[in-house]
């Protein structure tokens, strides 16, 4: 049988980690021919509770999980790890000023940065989820100097999906007719979700759909802050939706995408499409034999441009604040 797989999730204790961790551990991230071995990573308060869900995992009896441990500092979470989920984050707190979320960030993704450099596979990928995620990605892997750039990437897949069903809603095809989609920037508000590019059933989706001010005002703010609805509406923020996004995420980049189809991750720019060079920004890309590649010579019309710079120029302040900030 293979050697399994091994797979750390940070912030394993946290409600995306519970609808994370689940479905892991029965092949939903590698494939379900693939065993995966778990090192859940927490901060100390949070052990006991990371405790409890390993229980529960080991009460699964998933026949792909080779084993499970719990640690509570980055070198023992991150040594060997050929995957690594990078979810627990400091969330924004009332009063909090962007400033104190990107510092709180930096000392947590800085010493996770080093430990992935120093202790990790060789083969390691990283996805990092916990929000600010560009700008966390940025920050571990300029402390990551032995690992390429590229094996930093950052969730934008749940703003994708989220596109794809909006789209899949509005003109009744099934979201399996829906190729091309686009995100691209930050994941944040200023995010732009392009329709442009994607396809439905081989047509033009902004053509297929036919409404130019539905696009411009329903869909594309309804994309952008549905984060915010969900926790207006479930009285907590998205959960399943974002472990579900992270899957889909690993498993594309390991897997590939299919012929003719792209996807969105957030990357770093080698300055395609006028993105600075270093930011780490989404993209469309194909992915093939566990690498990306961002997609080229798309058509970016004024509409797209003035959106796409807008979000670009958010990546670039953040970059620009955590600099100061001596974060990278
Ligand atoms: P969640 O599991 O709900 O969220 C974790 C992170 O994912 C947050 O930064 C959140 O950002 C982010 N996120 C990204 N996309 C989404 C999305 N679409 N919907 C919701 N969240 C999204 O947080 P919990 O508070 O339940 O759990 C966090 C856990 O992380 C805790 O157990 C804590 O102890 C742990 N932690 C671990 C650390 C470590 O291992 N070193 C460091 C810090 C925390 P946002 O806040 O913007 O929603």
């Amino acid at each position: 049988s293979r050697t399994p797989v091994n797979v750390t999730v940070t912030g394993a204790a946290g409600q995306i980690g519970y609808a994370l961790l689940f479905r892991i551990a029965s092949g939903h991230l590698l494939g379900p021919d693939v065993p995966v071995k778990l090192n859940l990573l927490e901060i100390p308060q949070a052990v006991k509770a990371a405790e409890g869900t390993a229980m529960e995992l080991i009460d699964s009896a998933f026949p792909l999980l080779a084993g499970i441990d719990i640690h509570d500092n980055p070198k023992d979470g991150f040594t060997g790890a050929n995957v690594a989920l990078l979810v627990g984050a400091r969330p924004r707190t009332a009063g909090m000023e962007r400033g104190d979320l990107l510092e709180a960030n930096g000392g947590i993704f800085k010493p996770q940065g080093e430990a992935i450099n120093a202790h990790a596979a060789d083969d390691i990928k990283v996805l990092v989820v916990g929000n600010p995620a560009n700008t966390n990605a940025l920050i571990a892997a300029a402390h990551a100097p032995d690992v390429p750039k590229s094996r930093f990437t950052a969730m934008t897949r749940l703003d994708h999906n989220r596109a794809l069903g909006q789209l899949a809603l509005k003109t009744g095809a099934p979201v399996s007719d829906i190729t091309n989609m686009t995100i691209w920037g930050n994941h944040s508000a200023t995010q732009y979700p392009d329709v442009f590019h994607a396809k439905i059933g081989g047509k033009n989706a902004a053509e297929v759909v036919g409404d130019q001010a539905w696009i411009e005002k329903d869909f594309i703010p309804t994309v952008a802050k549905r984060g915010a609805a969900i926790i207006e509406a479930r009285g907590f923020s998205s959960a399943a939706s974002a472990a579900n996004a992270a899957l889909n995420h690993v498993n594309t980049w390991v897997n590939g995408t299919a012929e003719g189809d792209w996807t969105s991750m957030g990357v770093v720019s080698d300055g395609s499409y006028g993105v600075p060079e270093g930011l780490v920004s989404s993209f469309p890309v194909t992915t093939s034999n566990g690498e990306w590649t961002i997609v080229q010579g798309l058509d970016i019309d004024e509409f797209s441009r003035t959106r796409i710079d807008a979000s670009v120029a958010e990546l670039a302040e953040e970059r620009d604040a955590v600099r100061q900030l001596g974060l990278i």
